[in-house]
C-alpha cells in the first residue's frame, strides 16, 4: 500500500495548491498525519511560549486523485485511523465554550494503552477521528486556513469522521487535492475546551468519485445516518444551512414537495453540533 509521509503539509486550502503525490480511484493508501502542534509538545514540561505557533494544524498533502474533475463528488472511505503512544490535551486562557472561566494554560500528555487514554485514574475508551480533512475550495471562495471549516471540508472536527464513515466532498479543482491532519484519539462533540486528545495518526483511505453531481456542503455517511456538515459565523447560521440542505436532499431524493420534505425532516432529522 502506498504511504504518503507526513513531512509535506499545508496550512491553508487554496484553489491552486500543488499536489505532492497522487492516488488512483479505488486504491487503498495510508496518509501519515501530524498532531495539530506538529509534535512540538513532547511532555508536560513543554514551554508553551517557545512553540512555533505558525505551524498549527498541518494537513498532509495535497494528494491528487487521478480522474477527479470539477463538478464531481469525491467519496472518501475511512478504512482505519491508527493512533499510538500519547496524545496532548490543553486549555488556553479565554478559549472554548467556558473561555471566561478558563484563565490559565494547562497541558496534559495522556498515554494510550489498550485502546484507552489514561487520564490519572480514568481510562477513557478512544474513538479516533480526523479533525481536518478537505480539498481545494472553489476559486471564488478564496483561501481557507486549515483551522477553519467550510464547503471544501477543513477543520470540521466532528466525531463522525471516524473509522467506517464515508465522507463526500465537492471537487473544485482537477484531482480534488485532498489533504488531512489533526487527528484526535478521542474528542467529544463540541470540543468544548478547544482541543481533543491531539495525536499523530496513520490514516487508511480509499477514494472514488461520483461523476457530475454536486453538493453544497460536505456529507458524512455512517452506519445509521447521513449528515450534512454545514458551517457559519455562528451556530444559528450553521443550523439554518444544514437544515436547508438536508430538506433539499430529502425533497430531491424522495421526489417530495418541499413542504413534505420539511415535515419529514422535522419528524426524523436530528440537529447536532460538532464544533
Ligand atoms: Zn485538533
Amino acid at each position: 500500500m502506498k504511504v504518503i509521509k507526513g513531512d509535506k503539509v499545508i496550512y491553508k486550502f487554496t484553489n491552486e495548491m500543488k499536489a505532492i503525490d497522487s492516488v488512483n480511484l479505488k486504491e487503498r493508501f495510508i496518509v501519515e498525519t501530524n498532531d495539530c502542534f506538529f509534535q512540538q509538545i513532547k511532555d508536560e514540561n513543554a514551554v508553551l511560549d517557545e512553540l512555533n505557533y505558525d505551524c498549527l494544524n498541518p494537513a498532509t498533502g495535497p494528494i491528487f486523485v487521478n480522474g477527479a474533475k470539477p463538478g464531481d463528488i469525491l467519496k472518501i472511505k475511512i478504512i482505519d485511523i491508527e493512533v499510538e503512544g500519547k496524545g496532548v490535551v490543553m486549555t488556553f486562557p479565554g478559549e472554548g465554550v467556558l473561555g471566561d472561566q478558563a484563565t490559565k494554560t494547562k497541558l496534559r500528555v495522556l498515554p494510550i494503552e489498550d485502546n484507552h487514554a489514561i487520564f490519572d485514574r480514568l481510562r477513557i475508551p478512544i474513538n479516533p477521528m480526523i479533525g481536518v480533512i478537505g480539498v481545494a475550495p472553489k476559486k471564488e471562495d478564496g483561501e481557507w486556513p486549515t483551522a477553519t471549516p467550510w464547503k471544501h471540508g477543513g477543520n470540521m472536527d466532528t466525531t463522525d469522521i471516524k473509522i467506517g464513515s464515508t465522507l463526500y466532498l465537492p471537487v473544485n479543482q482537477d484531482g480534488a487535492l485532498l489533504a488531512l491532519g489533526d487527528c484526535h484519539a478521542v474528542m467529544g462533540d463540541g470540543e468544548i475546551c478547544f482541543t481533543g486528545l491531539e495525536i499523530p495518526a496513520k490514516v487508511t483511505l480509499e477514494v472514488d468519485i461520483i461523476k457530475n453531481k454536486t453538493i453544497k456542503w460536505p456529507l458524512i455517511e455512517t452506519e445509521d445516518a447521513i449528515m450534512v456538515n454545514a458551517s457559519g459565523d455562528d451556530v444559528d447560521q450553521a443550523i439554518y444551512e444544514a437544515s436547508s440542505q438536508a430538506v433539499n436532499h430529502l425533497k430531491d431524493g424522495l421526489n417530495f414537495e418541499w413542504e413534505e420534505a420539511y415535515m419529514l425532516a422535522s419528524m426524523t432529522m436530528n440537529l447536532k453540533i460538532s464544533q
